[in-house]
């Protein structure tokens, strides 16, 4: 398994200087056999590969006018050439944009494989440079000596930090070097817009009041800076505030989800989600300030390897079920619920819900029905069938109740 640590990195200034002359030659190689792909494409219709564009970098450096590309480490430049053959072959394969040019002023970095770095008892030399990198490594529980990384990405950010991040295979987490014991317990989880999750045990878990506040104080600084000529020194300075608020936006986020993450797959064996469609819920613009915020894409990410590395399960459920209007005591399916209706009473049994929390809990039961047939809930019109137990139901549409394999009731906490 491929484990990354990023953390702070203090360059000296003349460690700073290589660096982003490094950064430098890195944007210029990206740029130049962007436009020269680019001119194939479109004059020779012919696509390029990576022997080409190697073939490229070779006759860009024996010109006069980039001849200065020499001056740096060559590892970083070939590995742009790798980088920017997966992002054509993921825009071929549309699961990204057409690769863009790199600005000057964006976020700098250059990757340096295991021929452009040593490693040393925890200790980093880069290429072209005789003092080891000096960084700040923030786990405690492991000892950076014991491992070898397979590639070192320098980078620095818009507001003019510096980090450095090390990949590391392992056969498991150095962090969690088995898998956890048995929780005893399963969630199923509903991402929402009001709180960031509720849970089918009825734990909300609100988004956190601090990115408001950050969020406020990015806004006050880009007003700020929009009353800056464009140009001047002040503008600059502005500019800097407002890259640095953005960063701490971007770290309270990454740090809450983290944090919720880690405890929802630490506490429980099976963990279910929907499949949300974030993309498609982005277009809808009312919403898409509040969930582009919420970091969904990035906590299903989160959910997926940590179920992978403590063992755990995650189940997605289809994303057309209809959590929110079946009823998890009884299965009735309501025909319609608006969104603005956070109580309801099942008119079949009577249970009344808050509707985020039984929203949850179908998922829940859904996940678990797609865990014990070990396969998938689709549209809301097929029925969920569990093994051995297909006579005992009659075709509602909608959540039958829990069964487990053999027949016998479960006996588990959360449902
Ligand atoms: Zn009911």
């Amino acid at each position: 398994m491929r484990t990354a640590y990023k953390c702070r990195a203090y360059p000296t200034p003349e460690q700073a200087a290589v660096l982003n002359r490094t950064f430098g030659c890195v944007r210029v190689v990206w740029n130049q056999t962007l436009a020269w792909r680019h001119r194939r494409w479109h004059e020779e219709q012919t696509s390029t590969n990576m022997p080409q564009a190697n073939a490229f970098l070779t006759q860009l450096k024996r010109t006069e006018e980039f001849a200065w590309l020499n001056e740096v480490s060559s590892v970083p430049l070939q590995q742009v050439l790798r980088t920017q053959q997966r992002a054509f072959a993921n825009f071929f394969a549309k699961r990204a944009r057409y690769p863009r040019f790199k600005s000057r002023r964006g976020r700098q970095s250059a990757e340096y494989t295991r021929s452009g770095f040593r490693w040393r008892d925890g200790h980093l030399y880069l290429a072209k440079m005789d003092a080891p990198l000096e960084f700040v490594w923030s786990w405690p529980e492991v000892d950076p000596a014991g491992f070898t990384p397979t590639t070192v990405t320098i980078s620095r950010d818009p507001d003019g930090r510096w980090y450095v991040s090390l990949a590391v295979e392992t056969e498991t987490s150095p962090e969690y070097p088995e898998s956890l014991p048995a929780a005893g317990a399963a969630v199923g989880i509903d991402l929402g817009v009001t709180d960031f999750a509720v849970l089918s045990t009825g734990e909300k878990i609100a988004n956190p009041r601090h990115l408001e506040r950050r969020a406020k104080n990015l806004a006050r600084y880009q007003r700020r800076m929009a009353r800056k000529t464009k140009g001047s020194n002040n503008r600059a300075k502005a500019k800097a505030k407002v890259a640095r608020a953005h960063t701490k936006i971007r770290e309270a986020r990454r740090d809450f989800l983290h944090k919720t993450s880690t405890r929802l797959v630490r506490d429980h064996d099976l963990i279910v989600i929907e499949d949300l469609n974030v993309r498609g819920m982005l277009r809808n613009r009312s919403l898409a300030r509040a969930i582009s915020g919420c970091g969904w894409g990035e906590f299903r990410r989160q959910l997926e390897y940590k179920t992978t590395r403590y063992g755990r399960h995650l189940v997605v459920i289809d994303r057309w079920y209809p959590s929110s209007k079946t009823c998890s005591a009884c299965g009735h399916l309501l025909a319609e619920l608006s969104l603005s209706t956070r109580h309801w009473s099942c008119p079949g049994c009577g249970t009344r819900h808050d509707r985020d929390v039984n929203a949850a809990k179908n998922i829940l039961a859904a996940g678990r029905a797609v865990s014990a047939c070990g396969g998938e809930v689709r549209h809301p019109g097929n029925r969920m069938r569990s093994p051995g137990k297909q006579e005992s139901k009659p075709a509602t549409v909608g959540i039958p109740q829990l069964r487990l394999r053999g027949g016998s009731q479960p006996n588990l906490p959360f449902t």
